[in-house]
């Protein structure tokens, strides 16, 4: 089956603030190694189009969990499919994710992200959803604030599918 997808943010506005948060945290980590890590999936397209335009040295990690399977709502439970392959013990560290909703995933992940005594932890996501916010988490770094409505693109799925959208969408029932 093939969705009927609409725009909500083009993909000349997904470039442009993202130039923007790079030169925010350029500036921030000046003469410092950021380490950045990934939440695969939905994470990965974001991350590598905001490394490119940062201008400190960059280290990447990616870490794998999982909150929603296939479907559109979300269980609750946070799961670690894929640990992260290094120790980030005295790193500066920024976790780069696609979208905060609930809140779930981020909280349960900078929990156990900050045992492991990185120097310093922020939180990227190039989506936010406040109104659907569930459990409170600080993020550091938002690209753009959306209602409460299910986005594809730009790393984010449907069931696997439009990770690949050069922009932002909805899926029109
Ligand atoms: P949270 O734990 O904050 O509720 O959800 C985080 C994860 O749920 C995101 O990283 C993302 O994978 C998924 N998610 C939340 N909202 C959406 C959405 O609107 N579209 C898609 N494709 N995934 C979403
Ligand atoms: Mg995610
Ligand atoms: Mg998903």
């Amino acid at each position: 089956m093939v969705e009927k997808i609409g725009t909500l943010i083009t993909e000349e506005e997904v470039a442009k603030r993202i130039e923007e948060m790079a030169k925010e945290i350029s500036e921030e980590y000046k003469g410092r190694t950021l380490h950045l890590i990934c939440v695969l999936k939905g994470g990965v397209v974001f991350m590598c189009d905001l490394a490119k335009k940062i201008s400190v040295p960059v280290t990447m990690d990616f870490m794998a969990v999982s909150s929603y399977g296939d479907e559109k709502v979300s269980s609750g439970i946070v799961k670690i499919v894929k640990d992260l392959d290094d120790a980030i013990e005295g790193k500066d560290v920024i976790i780069v994710e696609d979208i905060i909703d609930s809140g779930r995933t981020l909280s349960y992940l900078i929990q156990i992200l900050k045992e492991r005594k990185p120097n310093t932890i922020k939180l990227c996501t190039l989506l936010d959803k406040p109104e659907t916010r569930v459990v409170d988490v600080a993020v550091d770094y938002v690209g753009f604030e959306i209602p409460d409505k299910f986005v594809v693109g730009y790393g984010l799925d449907y069931a696997q599918k439009y990770r690949n959208l050069p922009y932002v969408g909805i899926i029109e029932q």
